[in-house]
């Protein structure tokens, strides 16, 4: 059994993120979703919050978990005996930093490995830091996040 983990920030969860996680869950026997919850970094929605939008945003697919973390991704791995970590690339900027995280990840413990997915076109200009500034702008965010998402930050934003 393949065990892969997609860690993230998540703030909040997009149809980008939603891509690669249906296409993960094809794949490998089970995913879990690894939400990061990094002190030094303020969110904008609390790691319970995002979570729970996640929770409802893959309601539909059986083999996915969402669970919180924080310390070290690969030290999350290990602990839930997961032998992939699953990332997802946009555009040859996420290339460069990715291609760092996984090297380092892969010097900190060989036996687990980076999965690169590339998202859709239509979604590869989707980001959490778009939805958030479009949100504050008072913007339409309905192409960007799944129907949960939506409607939680429209509810929110009252
Ligand atoms: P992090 O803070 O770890 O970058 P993110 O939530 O921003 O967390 O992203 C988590 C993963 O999802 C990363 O691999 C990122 O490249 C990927 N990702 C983010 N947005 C998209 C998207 N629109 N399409 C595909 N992958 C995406």
């Amino acid at each position: 059994m393949t065990i892969a983990i997609y860690p993230g920030s998540f703030d909040p969860i997009t149809y980008g993120h939603l891509d690669i996680i249906k296409s993960g869950a094809e794949i490998f026997d089970k995913i879990i979703i690894a939400v990061s919850n990094n002190q030094n970094k303020k969110g904008f929605l609390p790691i319970e919050t995002r979570i729970n939008l996640i929770k409802e945003s893959t309601k539909d697919i059986k083999n996915v978990e969402v669970e919180g973390y924080m310390g070290l991704t690969i030290d999350f791995a290990k602990k839930h005996g997961a032998e992939v970590l699953l990332r997802g690339l946009r555009t040859s900027f996420d290339f460069e930093y990715e291609m760092q995280l996984s090297q380092t990840n892969y010097t900190l413990d060989n036996k687990i490995k980076t999965v690169f997915l590339i998202t859709k076109p239509e979604y590869s200009f989707i980001s959490s830091s778009a939805v958030r500034e479009i949100l504050a702008n008072k913007g339409n965010i309905t192409q960007f996040v799944p129907i949960p998402v939506e409607k939680y930050l429209k509810s929110i934003q009252l």
